[in-house]
Parts: C-alpha cells; sequence; structure tokens
C-alpha cells in the first residue's frame, strides 16, 4: 500500500513539473482582432479561420471592440488557455507592451497582423506595403488633380499604419508641392477610422475653405465614405478627386459611380492564410520564410510585406476575376 502511494506521489510530482506539452499537430492560436464589426476584419477572421483549421489547429477569436482595456484582458485570457501562438490586430500600437511580455514569458509566440505593435518583443509582423498604399493613394488623387488644394485625412492616430501611410502619401506630394502645384490646406488624423468623424472633419475643412478644396487623400475606404457624404452635401462629389484603400463593397460602388476616385485592393485571403501559415509553423519551430524586418522601437521584427494593387473604374473587374465580390455583390443596391 505504502509503495503504491510513494508511486502514485512520485507519478504525480513528475506530471506537474512536466512543461505542458503543445501538440505541435495540433497548435491552438488565438486571434485578438482590433473590431470585428468592420467589414475588412470580419473577412479576414474568417479567411484566417479556414486556413488555419486546414493545417489542424484551432483558432480562439477575440473581438476588442476597438477597447484597448478589452484587448488586453483578451490577450491575457488567450495566454492562460495556454495557446500556442497569439495573433494580434492591435487596436492602439503602443500599450501592448507588458501583454506581449506575459505571452510571451508563458512561451507564446506573438504575431502582428496588418498593424505593427510598436516597442514590444513580438515574433513576426504581416501585412501589405503600407507605405506603397500610401503612394498609390496620393498618386490616383494627384492624377485626377495635378494642380490646387489638397486636403490629407489620416486614418487612426493609435495606429501605426495611418503614419506609414502618410509617409507613403507625403513622398509622392512633396515634389508637387515643391512645384507649387498643389498646397495642402489641411490635414487631421480621424479617431478610430470613424467615418462619422471623418465626415465631420471634412465638413469643417470645406466650410474654413470656402468649399475650395480640389483633391482629398484619405486614407481608407470607410473614411472616404464619411468625406463623401460631406462633399455631397455641397454637390461636390464626383468633383473632388478623393482616395480610400480597403475594396469595401460600398466603395467600389462608388468608384463605379465616379464619386470616389480610386480604392486600394489587398486581397485578405492572401495576408489571412499566409498569416495562418506562419503562426502554425512558428507553433511547430519550423522556419517560416520572410521577407524583410521592420524596426517596431524595441526590436528588428521579421516581416513578411505583401503586394497591394490600386484600382480605379477601368481595372475594378479584378475584384470579380478574384473572387473577392461577385458581379452581384458589385451590381447589388
Ligand atoms: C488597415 C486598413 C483599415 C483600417 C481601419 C488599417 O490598419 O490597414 O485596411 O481600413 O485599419 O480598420
Amino acid at each position: 500500500m505504502k509503495n503504491v502511494k510513494r508511486t502514485l506521489f512520485a507519478g504525480a510530482l513528475a506530471l506537474l513539473s512536466l512543461p505542458v506539452m503543445a501538440d505541435a499537430a495540433h497548435p491552438k492560436i488565438g486571434f485578438s482582432i482590433d473590431d470585428l464589426r468592420l467589414e475588412r476584419w470580419s473577412r479576414d477572421r474568417d479567411y484566417f479561420v479556414a486556413a488555419a483549421e486546414k493545417m489542424d489547429a484551432k483558432v480562439f477569436v477575440q473581438s476588442a471592440d476597438a477597447n484597448e482595456q478589452k484587448q488586453i484582458s483578451q490577450i491575457e485570457n488567450l495566454i492562460s488557455r495556454g495557446v500556442d501562438v497569439i495573433v494580434i490586430v492591435p487596436f492602439n500600437a503602443t500599450v501592448l507592451t507588458n501583454a506581449v511580455a506575459e505571452a510571451k514569458k508563458a512561451g507564446i509566440k506573438v504575431v502582428s497582423y496588418d498593424r505593427l505593435i510598436l516597442n514590444a518583443d513580438i515574433d513576426a509582423y504581416i501585412s501589405f506595403d503600407n507605405e506603397k498604399v500610401g503612394e498609390m493613394q496620393a498618386s490616383g488623387v494627384l492624377h485626377a488633380a495635378p494642380k490646387g488644394n489638397y486636403f490629407l485625412l489620416g486614418g487612426a492616430p493609435t495606429d501605426n499604419n495611418a503614419k506609414v501611410l502618410r509617409e507613403g502619401q507625403m513622398k509622392v506630394l512633396q515634389p508637387a508641392i515643391d512645384k507649387g502645384d498643389i498646397k495642402i490646406v489641411g490635414q487631421q488624423w480621424v479617431k478610430e477610422w470613424n467615418p462619422t468623424e471623418a465626415l465631420s472633419i471634412v465638413e469643417n475643412a470645406l466650410t474654413r475653405n470656402d468649399n475650395k478644396i480640389d483633391g482629398i487623400v484619405a486614407s481608407n475606404d470607410a473614411t472616404a465614405g464619411g468625406a463623401i457624404q460631406a462633399l455631397a452635401a455641397q454637390q461636390l462629389a464626383g468633383k473632388v478627386p478623393i482616395s480610400g484603400q480597403d475594396a469595401d463593397l460600398a466603395a467600389v460602388k462608388r468608384v463605379i459611380a465616379g464619386t470616389q476616385t480610386m480604392t486600394v485592393y489587398k486581397p485578405l485571403k492572401l495576408i489571412a492564410s499566409e498569416a495562418a501559415k506562419l503562426s502554425v509553423q512558428l507553433a511547430r519551430n519550423e522556419k517560416p520564410v520572410y521577407s524583410s524586418q521592420y524596426d517596431n522601437g524595441s526590436k528588428k521584427v521579421d516581416t513578411i510585406l505583401l503586394t497591394p494593387t490600386p484600382l480605379t473604374k477601368d481595372n475594378i473587374d479584378l475584384l470579380e476575376q478574384d473572387g473577392f465580390y461577385t458581379k452581384a455583390q458589385i451590381a447589388g443596391q
């Protein structure tokens, strides 16, 4: 009896001292998304989950509903569930240093998805080339309005992409500014990329400039939508060239109708499936193939940057060819 007890005790001790072995064949991935209420992020989720499940991984998805505290506690929750990898679309790029450190301490790999997490020990970053997206946005507007007054409608100040997009935009605009062809009459960041906020910013800009705005460089489709409402109220929709990105369905319809000059197509299935592959490789301790490195303030992060495509009325058919939308969706009311 004594012997049996002793053996049981030793067994329990051995179990306790064993590290919790990850099951490499069936990795567990946490996906913490800033805000699933937005069109693009729910598509990212669906493609990601489908791709991960094909590789025998299980995905736990959380939406922070644009709330940084909520995102931090959701990440903590994923850590305590014992996932192997956490993939994060940060709401606020600068507040996740501690949450990431906790994950790393627990042996969890961390991947920054689409938006870079700053000042944190993340393992990898995957996104589209945001500087190129910014260049495409500015080129699209500049092509349609080579001279005049410009307004720059930036993205969320908490999103590192907003800053990188602006760098790309300025690369294209600066020579035209230097030549005296265009003049920046105003610029503002749009909190949380919110369309209603964009609408009121552009309303005010129009009032301040006596409606004399000849081009708007908007950083995504959601904010372009708000800006175009403000233009429409002044009978200016379709007269003032304006950019976007994401190929949101509403924006695609506006490009066809001529009220939005261009958008940028970023195939979400590609980023989501590449991110799923990357996560599974990290969980299995395999070596992913990276295309570059990106400094996030605390380290040079291994990075995969995918290629975006500018879309105007002339090549918008690409979306249908690529299976991003059906003909019926694009034609629908
Ligand atoms: C993404 C854009 C998106 C925006 C708002 C950015 O970080 O790159 O595709 O439109 O966030 O969600």
